[in-house]
């Protein structure tokens, strides 16, 4: 028993070692990939739940990695935030994604397009002069302020920090929107809803995924449209994946979703193609 307990042990070791390993190994190759502008991104559509037509969407990072082929974010969004590589990476994310917008906006008729989603992680939207950076980049691309739609999670906010709140003024006064992503699963007291600048929730995967056959998650759904109708937010359900979803939602009162019963995440030419051709208003 001694014997095997050991053995265990040594496994153990080796496989802490090796996951180090692999952290330190991931790490230097995000430093690459930063250096060589090796992330791509795919868009999926935002819709309006009623007509299915997309009003919006949100840009989603990929890593293209030289050997590796196309990484899904869940691998590396860890080691990118510990390692601060996230900063670089989401310049790039946003750069891109404007820079995307821009090329929609020109080539559709004026309000297809309503809205570029794109995610910042809590630590890229405390680094210094990330306010200036956006408002530059805005320039650049030649988008309108009122197309941007920033993605921020609940943590960001919990901390009740005077500067995030200060810089989230700032943003809501150019014209940019700002949605808390993956709503319901922080512990917010719900109290910062009411002074800060948010302008949609969008509801997390999870209570979506059970809203059919969970009453109780269903009831939190509900709450959840009720909240942002009393808060005179817009919201957004995260997941959607069956059209029994999607009639439940539109039962609740949620106006809009996102998720494969729509489209999965996709290329640069496939999302634009989507896009409405003529105003859907
Ligand atoms: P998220 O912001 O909650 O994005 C939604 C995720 O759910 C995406 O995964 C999307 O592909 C997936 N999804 C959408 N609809 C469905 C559906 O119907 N079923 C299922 N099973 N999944 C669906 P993805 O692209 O792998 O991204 C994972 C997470 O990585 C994102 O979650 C976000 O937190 C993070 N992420 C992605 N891109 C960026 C980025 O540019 N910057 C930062 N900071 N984080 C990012
Ligand atoms: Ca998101
Ligand atoms: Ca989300
Ligand atoms: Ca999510």
């Amino acid at each position: 028993a001694k014997g095997a307990g050991k053995g265990r042990w040594r496994r153990y070791q080796s496989d802490l070692h090796t996951a180090v390993l692999e952290r330190l190994e991931l790490r230097a190759a995000l430093d690459q990939a930063v250096k060589d502008h090796q992330f791509v991104l795919q868009y999926q559509p935002i819709v309006d739940l009623e007509t299915g037509v997309p009003l919006g969407f949100e840009a989603l990072v990929r890593w293209n990695h030289p050997t590796r082929g196309m990484i899904a974010p869940g691998h590396f969004i860890e080691v990118a935030e510990e390692s601060g590589l996230i900063v670089p990476m989401g310049r790039m994310v946003l750069q891109q994604a404007l820079s995307t917008a821009g090329r929609w906006q020109r080539s559709t008729a004026q309000g297809a397009l309503r809205y570029m989603s794109v995610n910042v992680s809590a630590r890229q939207f405390r680094t210094p002069g990330f306010v200036e950076e956006v408002r530059q980049m805005l320039h650049t691309s030649g988008v309108e302020p009122g197309t941007l739609l920033l993605e921020i999670t609940e943590s960001l906010l919990l901390r009740n920090d005077d500067q995030v709140r200060a810089d989230l003024d700032a943003l809501r006064a150019m014209g940019i929107r700002l949605a808390i992503d993956d709503f319901g699963t922080g512990y917010s007291s719900l109290s910062y809803l009411q002074h800060m600048p948010i302008d949609v929730l969008k509801i997390d995967k999870s209570f979506i995924d059970d809203m059919l056959s969970s009453t109780q998650q269903r009831a939190v759904v509900t709450a959840i449209v009720q909240l942002a109708q009393t808060f005179n937010l817009s919201v957004v359900a995260e997941g959607v994946e069956e059209a029994g979803q999607r009639e439940a939602l539109q039962e609740i009162g949620c106006p809009y979703g996102q998720g494969y019963l729509f489209a999965r995440p996709l290329s640069e030419p496939d999302a634009f193609a989507l896009i409405p051709k003529t105003a859907p208003f």
